[in-house]
């Protein structure tokens, strides 16, 4: 049986039509670039965040790039992070000159372990972002707390976590910003690359606008160096017509990952694949990925055997970023991470796309049993 990690052609059968008609309208206005169509979805981005504002972007990328820039954060500044993270999250601090910090993260929920945190702040400590990987919230009361006492801004990396819940509250409105990412493989993806800033400080949205318009503040009249960081009207009506159906898809994975678990509980392999688990604070995991862990030095040939017998699956992430080489300069040495460099040896996500079927769960858990047999 064939089960492809993500398929997004059902989703989009589903509501063809009203999705042409949005491109249709926004072709026949001719205006491509902000405009009623990007106004319209920064509401209701908002709304669903429950942030006062929200400032539609380039990509998740240029959320974080753009959120770092109106704080002024640049060379000769350090950012503290997760090393287990998409490369954006890091690659945004030295894009804008500073220097990441790595802290270690928390072996449950893969986040930044806020008890790690504070030893790694200097006096050029400026910011902290937290990454909701996978879907699930990172530990954001702690990191809040640090954040106060030690004035550092936090920028949320909430670019797999749309909808995603941290003791009642969604994320991207706890911290100063909120990066979200609408690649077409986030829960809500455009037809192409897209992206969003949330915050709560109506300065902070002002300066956004102006930022993601290379900081023109009147007509040609420039106060800041921003950058073209615009959304484009086709996308924005794309995912006006997606944000009413996220709930249903969020709703969909939980009930796939609880079927998963259901499944590999009666499958006999306790003690060699270990399944994602929940944060001891409460939470709303939307699972943009559900990620196993292989233990024994078996993932790689699992991964190549899935593959290989046509049942998708990948590696996110198969090398913490203090190790990637364009880092080296950083000084990063195996060890230094280990929680986050033991996961990079083990972990394996599994399709958990909402239209997945409980034939195609099944198909893969056997397939999982049968080569650790
Ligand atoms: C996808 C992603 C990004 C980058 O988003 P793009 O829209 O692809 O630029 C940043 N951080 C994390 C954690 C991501 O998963």
């Amino acid at each position: 049986m064939q089960v492809p990690l993500l398929d997004l052609r059902a989703q989009y059968a589903s509501m063809k039509e009203g999705m042409l008609r949005e491109i249709s309208e926004v072709c026949d206005s001719q205006h491509f670039i902000l405009g009623p169509k990007v106004e319209k979805l920064e509401t209701e981005v908002a709304a669903y965040c429950r942030s006062n504002h929200a400032v539609g972007v380039t990509s998740g990328s240029d959320a974080l790039i753009i959120a770092l820039m109106v704080e002024g954060i640049k060379a000769g500044d350090e950012v503290i992070t997760t090393p287990f993270t998409f490369f954006a999250t890091v690659g945004a601090i030295v894009r804008v000159g500073a220097t990441p910090v790595f802290a270690d993260i928390d072996p449950v929920t893969y986040n930044i372990d806020p008890a790690k945190i504070e030893a790694k702040i200097t006096p050029r400590t400026r910011a902290i972002i937290p990454v909701h990987l996978f879907g699930q919230a990172a530990d954001m009361d702690p990191i809040m707390e640090i954040a106060k006492k030690h004035n550092l801004i936090v920028i949320e990396d909430a670019c797999q976590a749309i909808g995603s819940e941290y003791k009642g509250r969604r994320v991207g409105s706890i911290g100063d910003y909120g990066c979200f990412s609408f690649f077409p493989s986030k829960n809500l993806g455009c037809f192409g690359d897209g992206g969003m800033v949330t915050c709560n400080d109506p300065e902070k949205a002002k300066l956004l606008k102006i930022f993601r318009n290379h900081g023109q503040s009147g007509t040609y009249i420039h106060e800041y160096v921003g950058g073209n960081f615009r959304l484009d009207a086709l996308q924005a009506a794309v995912l006006s017509v997606k944000l009413p159906y996220l709930d249903g898809w969020s709703e969909a994975r939980q009930k796939n990952a609880a079927e998963y678990r259901e499944i590999f509980a009666g499958a006999g392999l306790d003690g060699k694949v270990s399944l994602p688990e929940t944060a001891s604070y409460p939470v709303r995991h939307i699972y943009n990925q559900f990620c196993i862990r292989v233990a024994g030095g078996k993932r790689d040939a699992l991964l190549a055997h899935l593959r290989g017998i046509g049942i998708g699956c990948a590696i996110y992430y198969p090398l913490s970023l203090h190790l990637q080489k364009c880092f080296e300069n950083l000084g990063g040495k195996p060890g230094d991470y280990p929680v986050c460099e033991a996961a990079t040896q083990e972990i394996m996500a599994l399709p958990i796309y909402p239209e997945s079927t409980t034939e195609q769960r099944q198909a893969v858990v056997d397939a999982i049993a049968a080569f650790l047999a």
